[in-house]
């Protein structure tokens, strides 16, 4: 089979789903109608469906007539809660959701490689697990890890991919190591004791507690970790108080930590004791008390050395230009990390930033949108990558 022909066969069913998919966005976990569409086609390629996987997942499994290993490939298949401004024919019917991260693109392309795959079934010497997970945006991997997506059978290496408006269409990113950053999305919440301004000493002011928290963790990026380690905390809300001359009871702070390394086993290098040791050791040095909690923790993406070379020598196929293959890593999270922390993995990004196609909006902004035109890129590593793994 002539790999390039056939994905240009396909190319209309591939753009055809993508915009069927951005039509009718669906948040995470509530992946109903494209959860439906995705069980349905993989049944028309005569695959093993499983449905239900952490609520709206589904899993295909093209088991190859030859033994051998079991490769995972990845898409994501969840929305976001933002209201589209792009005036195109196949905008969001569904008000205040969109997909501006190109989880549609990412769901078309894996459809349209299992359906590629399965042609090769008599000549795979093992299994290809496609998963479609739900809510990538706030960590739905560990939920399909914790329902077993990782077994029976066993996965023994995973590739995931990102469609990236950043790199120029054209081009695809692979990097060792870490790729994309780990994250806390924490909360913060310091509680004091309230009062009159003109009698501070009766009281525990938290908002002075609150600004040395702010500053004092700084210390952590610039004093504590291996400089030559992205460590990123920013604060994206303060809030606390309601008039000008009252002490407040508590301050809430809210915001991230995202770091671009793997996570120190023995935990002394990890950011988030660092984190909370120094709000502590803040908060009692003010006679101040304390609660953090996390809304996600996810690691770092990270690509395993063999894994990085087999996608590179698939993006060798699928591009003419070896100077086409970029380095790229940035501190935005990515829940195939949780994956990329069980099995060896490769998660890559497929350059769809285009200009003059309007396709060079920041992902999450409400114009974004892709260049189609590089939907078989990702179709094609997709299908070279698998072959390359099970078959050479
Ligand atoms: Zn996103
Ligand atoms: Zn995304």
């Amino acid at each position: 089979m002539d790999i390039k022909e056939k994905i240009n066969e396909l190319n209309e069913e591939l753009i055809n789903l993508r915009r069927d998919f951005h039509k009718h966005p669906e948040l995470g976990f509530e992946e109903v109608r494209t959860a439906k569409k995705v069980a349905d086609y993989l049944r028309d390629c005569g695959l093993e469906v499983t449905e239900n996987v952490a609520k709206t997942g589904v899993v295909g499994l093209l088991k190859g007539e030859k033994a051998g290993k079991t490769l995972m490939l990845r898409a994501d298949m969840d929305a976001l809660p933002i209201q589209e401004q792009n005036d195109v024919e196949y905008k969001s019917e569904n008000d205040g959701v969109m997909h501006a991260c190109a989880h549609d693109g990412h769901t078309a392309m894996l459809l349209v490689a299992a359906k590629i795959l399965s042609e090769y079934k008599s000549e795979l010497n093992g299994n290809i697990k496609f998963v479609f997970q739900p809510n990538e945006e706030t960590a739905g991997a560990r939920k399909m890890i914790e329902e077993g997506v990782l077994e029976n059978p066993k996965v023994d290496g995973a590739f995931g991919l990102h469609l990236w408006t950043p790199i120029e269409s054209g081009k695809i990113a692979i990097s060792h190591g870490a790729v994309m950053g780990g994250l806390y999305e924490f909360e913060v919440k310091i509680k004091g004791q309230g009062g009159h301004t003109s009698a501070p000493h009766t009281a525990i002011d938290p908002i002075l507690v609150a600004s040395n928290v702010v500053q004092s963790v700084q210390s952590i990026q610039t004093r504590e970790i291996d400089p030559l380690k992205p460590t990123l905390i920013m604060f994206g809300q303060i809030n606390g108080g309601t008039a000008t001359n009252v002490i407040p009871e508590e301050v809430d702070l809210r915001g991230t930590i995202r770091y671009l390394y793997r996570d120190d086993p023995d935990g002394e290098e990890r950011p988030k004791e660092r984190f909370e040791r120094i709000i502590k050791n803040v908060c009692d040095s003010h006679r101040a008390e304390y609660e953090i909690d996390y809304i996600v923790e996810s690691p770092p993406v990270y690509n395993h050395k063999d894994m990085v070379e087999l996608a590179y020598e698939s993006a060798q196929e699928v591009l003419d230009d070896k100077s086409k293959i970029v380095d790229y890593t940035n501190l935005a999270g990515e829940d195939f990390g949780d994956f990329s922390d069980e099995v060896p993995s490769t998660f890559f990004f497929i350059g769809t930033g285009n200009k003059e196609k309007g396709s060079d909006f920041a992902h999450h902004h409400p114009r974004f949108n892709i260049d189609e035109d590089t939907l078989a890129n990702g179709v094609e590593m997709h299908v070279r990558s698998a072959l390359n793994y099970l078959n050479k």
